[in-house]
């Protein structure tokens, strides 16, 4: 084999493989073998710039950074769609179709409908050529580079097809690549996105495609529009787009009749909560491309298809009354008390109203008639006024400017939607909530002793901090209400055990904001212990692996207030872990960085827990389910036989408890 064709063939396997990992979700190889034929093929290219190919799957990584997205007319224009909410809003669009098209049968596509940003594609010759937002359906953005990154979208197409077409679909963020993220923001002490639609939205119009490429964006596509494209139907569209190696959802149906759509709509609003993604309806489009051919478009939409939106379970009842609450950390929630009311199933009485802009945005006022609505998440929210129903001598509410609970004037930072209170040591939920905190099972897991007591001990006068827990006895505790001597012992002992709690966790017990269980841990690894962390400065924080300058700000703070430091004397003077055991220093090394493992079965010598932290304390990862991802998977006595096929299937090596020790 000559160069060229050794480059073209790892081209060609690669594709594969993205295509049966990203497309059909069932790779065939381990991430490892992937990387390791990925860089034989950069390093191939590099040394011959003269087979460059754009559709090359090395290209994928991304890199390019767009300053200004160019404005491109689309050669077909993308239209919107009409959306029907009833049976009989579906029956008086068949009415319509049946009056255009006469007397024929009339067969209908039904898919889901993908909530995301929508896109064009245009492929010449079986390659990407180009991607362009829907912009305002005559012209949108150029976003090809950061489209190229999503490895859902073929960038070079197989099988039979025609040498020039548009495909559209959606680009989305599936709800576990969403929380995904999110996790990885929050643990970067970053905000949360609000929703994967609009994170999915805001990612194609990234500078940098290296960025997009880290998001797990995927595209599902649903048109083929071009000049004499030998397809009939719009099933056949889904099939062959499908066949050239698209990623095209196999829950599409095709129906006789409305009522058979009705029963298809039916189906999906129950099973639509079971999809890895989000969907807000089904699209119904008339199945015959003559058909639709014949029925054409209205000024915004084509009359051959129609949206059917599920409805969001939605009440209307009274807001009685706006109180706000104080968070651990001081922020502050407006929580809107309603009238009482039935919603899916729940009596609803409260709802978040998010934050101040929030409430002007939507121009709640106590008095007036809401709707509440509850989608996806636990607590119900208010969505809209029913300005119909609005009092006469309704006011506009006027958002408090001082804590409810401490009288401290509230404080917002630039760039935040919530206020919140500073005064963290003197406000009463702050201090509570901290001692809540740092006596939970992920902390300092003191026996004996929750939530309710903390609030009991702080409102008696016995505790005013965490450190205050040390010096409590049996004696002052027993008098309190519902604590006999048995209970007041308990506690007593609990606080006292509580001091062979390791260094990490007695680092996240502090509550230091944006100092959660993992941060801690890697904290604890990279200093070893608080009097070198208390020193650190920001330069230096920000140099340990996975520590950004939110955190490392935070920390410097934290240890910077007397008060604080103060508090940590004492613990420490206590006989609290603040440094890492003699054992753990000795038992740390980085041999297995860069490594993830799966730990699945009973163990000989060794108990499972100990086992993850074994990884971990050497630098590896560990995870709960076996991807391609998965360096190893760790196996002991009666591992799940799943487990087993699944490892075997994707090639990641199984070790047992003996090779890996020797691996240590
Ligand atoms: P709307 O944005 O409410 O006007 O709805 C039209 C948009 O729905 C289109 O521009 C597409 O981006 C999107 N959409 C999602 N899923 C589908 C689908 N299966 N068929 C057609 N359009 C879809
Ligand atoms: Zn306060």
């Amino acid at each position: 084999m000559n160069i060229r064709e050794k480059i073209t063939a790892l081209r060609d396997e690669l594709r594969g493989h993205n295509y049966n990992y990203y497309v059909l979700d069932q790779p065939t190889i381990s991430d490892y073998e992937f990387d390791i034929k990925l860089k034989e093929l950069q390093q191939l290219e590099e040394a011959h710039p003269e087979f460059h190919d754009p559709t090359s799957p090395t290209l994928r990584v991304g890199g390019e950074v767009t300053k200004n997205f160019e404005t491109v007319q689309h050669e077909h224009r993308m239209y919107s769609l009409d959306n029907s909410y009833s049976k009989e809003d579906l029956e008086d669009w068949e009415k319509r179709i049946q009056r255009i098209l006469g007397d024929v049968d009339v067969a209908y596509t039904c898919e889901l409908k993908y909530d995301g940003a929508s896109i064009s594609l245009t492929y010449e010759d079986g390659k990407l050529v180009r991607a362009v937002t829907r912009g305002d359906g005559f012209q949108g953005d150029d976003v090809t580079a950061n489209i190229k990154t999503i490895k859902s979208v073929p960038l070079q197409l197989k099988g039979d097809y025609p040498p020039k077409f548009d495909i559209r679909g959606e680009i989305i963020l599936t709800l576990e690549g969403f929380a995904q993220m999110n996790k990885e923001r929050l643990e970067a002490g970053e905000e949360a996105y609000m929703n994967p639609r609009n994170t999915a939205s805001g990612s194609l119009k990234l500078q940098d495609s290296a960025l997009v490429a880290k998001r797990p964006l995927e595209c599902l596509l649903y048109s083929i529009v071009g000049n004499n494209l030998d397809i009939k139907s719009q099933f056949e569209v889904l099939e062959k787009a499908r066949a050239w190696g698209f990623k095209v959802p196999t829950v599409a149906k095709l129906c006789k009749s409305t009522q058979e759509v009705m029963q298809f709509v039916e189906e999906w609003d129950v099973k639509r909560h079971d999809l890895p993604y989000e969907t807000d309806g089904v699209v119904v489009k008339v199945n015959s491309l003559r058909h639709q051919e014949e029925l054409g478009h209205t000024a915004k939409a084509p009359r051959w298809a129609m949206a059917y939106k599920f409805k969001a379970e939605q009440v209307s009842t009274i807001l009685n009354e706006i109180t706000y609450q104080v968070g651990r950390t001081g922020a502050i929630t407006p929580v809107a008390n309603l009238e009482p009311v039935l919603l899916a199933g729940t009596t609803v009485k409260r709802a978040s109203l998010h934050n101040a802009d929030q409430i002007a945005k939507l121009d709640i006022r106590v008095g007036d008639t809401v709707f509440v609505e509850k989608g996806g998440e636990i607590i119900p929210k208010i969505i809209a006024v029913d300005f119909s129903k609005r009092p006469a001598n309704s006011a506009p509410t006027i958002y408090i400017q001082h804590c409810p609970e401490c009288g401290t004037e509230l404080v917002r930072n630039e760039g935040e939607a919530q206020h919140f209170c500073p005064n963290d040591t003197g406000c009463p939920p702050q201090i509570t909530g901290r001692i809540q905190h740092f006596i939970s099972r992920k902390a300092m897991d003191i026996e004996g002793m929750g939530s309710e007591t903390v609030e009991l001990l702080f409102k008696e006068g016995l505790i005013a901090n965490y450190a205050d827990l040390y010096i409590l006895t049996k004696e002052q505790v027993m008098p309190l209400e519902r604590m006999a001597e048995k209970s007041a012992e308990n506690l007593v002992n609990g606080v006292a055990a509580s001091k062979s709690i390791p260094f990490e966790r007695v680092l996240f017990a502090l509550g230091i904001r944006y100092v959660g269980e993992t941060v801690a841990k890697k904290l604890a690894k990279a200093y070893k212990n608080i009097d070198a962390l208390m020193v650190a400065s920001e330069e230096e924080l920000v140099a340990v692996d996975e520590i950004g300058g939110r955190i490392a700000e935070s920390v410097v703070q934290f240890f910077e207030n007397p008060t604080n430091v103060e508090i940590v004397d004492r613990l420490k003077s206590y006989g609290l872990q603040f440094s890492l055991s003699e054992e753990q220093l000795e038992n740390q090394s980085e041999k297995l960085k860069g490594q993830t493992f799966v730990v699945s079965g009973v163990f000989e010598t060794i108990g499972r827990t100990e086992l993850k932290k074994l990884i971990e304390d050497n630098g590896g990862k560990v995870a709960s389910s076996i991807s391609s991802k998965t360096s190893y998977l760790v196996a002991g006595a009666n591992m799940g036989p799943s487990k087993k096929a699944k490892a075997e299937n994707l090639g990641v090596p199984i070790v047992s408890e003996q090779e890996f020790m020797a691996m240590l």
